[in-house]
C-alpha cells in the first residue's frame, strides 16, 4: 500500500506520519529526507541531485521521482510526505508508478481551517537576549512577555509572525488544492479533521487505512 500523506504547516501531519509508520509498517519517505540520503548514498541520481542542491536550485521532479522509484523497490509500502505538492506532479508520479504496475492507493488529507493554523503556528514566541523559545498555547513564560530563564524581552520572529504565516498557509493551499481534486476524483482521498484530541485523529488516520486504531 502506499499512500500519500497532505496537510498544511501545522496539520500535525509529522506526528501522524509516526503512526503510520508504527501501526501500519510504512517506510516514510519525506522528501527532504530522500533527497538528503540519495546524496549521502552517492548514487547516480544521488549525485545529480547534490548537484541541483549545491547551484541551490530545485531538484527536478523526474529526479525526485527517480529517486521516490528507486526507494520502493523492495518495501511492502510506502508513506510519500512532502512530494507530490502540485497537480502537475502527482500526475507525473501517477505515469512513473503505472510503469511499473504501482500505485497511490490512498490519499489522507488532514484539514485544519486556516484561522486554527495560524493560531497554532503563531503562538512561538522568542526571548531577545537567550533565544530560549516559548509556545504560548503549550508552554508559556511564567510570566507574559518575559523570559523565565533571563528576564529578558520576549520577540516574533518574523517568520513565526501571523502575517507571514498567512500567506505561507495560502500558498500552500493555492497549491494543492487541484492536488486533492485530482485524487478525489479518483477516489483516493480521506479528509481527516486535524482538529481535537490526537488519539481521535490517529484512530481516523488509520481507519483510512483499513487499520483499527
Ligand atoms: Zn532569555
Amino acid at each position: 500500500m502506499n499512500l500519500v500523506l497532505l496537510g498544511p504547516p501545522g496539520s500535525g501531519k509529522g506526528t501522524q506520519a509516526e503512526h503510520l509508520v508504527q501501526k501500519v509498517g510504512l517506510a516514510h519517505l519525506a522528501s527532504g529526507d530522500l533527497l538528503r540520503s540519495a546524496v549521502a548514498a552517492g548514487t547516480e541520481l544521488g549525485r545529480k541531485t547534490e548537484s541541483y542542491m549545491k547551484q541551490g536550485v530545485l531538484v527536478p521532479d523526474e529526479v525526485v521521482i527517480g529517486l521516490i522509484l528507486e526507494a520502493l523497490e523492495g518495501k511492502s509500502g510506502v508513506i510519500l510526505d512532502g512530494f507530490p505538492r502540485t497537480l502537475e506532479q502527482a500526475q507525473a508520479l501517477e505515469q512513473a508508478l503505472g510503469q511499473r504496475s504501482q500505485t497511490i492507493d490512498r490519499v489522507l488529507y488532514i484539514s485544519v481551517a486556516k484561522d486554527e493554523l495560524i493560531k497554532r503556528l503563531s503562538s512561538r514566541w522568542t526571548c531577545k537576549q537567550c533565544q530560549a523559545p516559548y509556545n504560548l498555547q503549550g508552554a508559556p513564560p511564567r510570566q507574559e512577555g518575559k523570559c523565565d530563564r533571563c528576564g529578558g524581552e520576549l520577540y516574533q520572529r518574523a517568520d513565526d509572525q501571523p502575517h507571514t504565516i498567512r500567506k505561507r498557509i495560502e500558498v500552500y493551499l493555492t497549491q494543492t488544492v487541484p492536488l486533492i481534486d485530482y485524487y478525489r476524483r479518483s477516489n483516493r482521498l480521506t479528509e481527516v479533521d486535524g482538529v481535537g484530541e490526537v488519539a481521535q485523529i490517529t484512530r481516523a488516520v488509520l481507519q483510512a487505512v483499513g487499520v483499527e486504531g
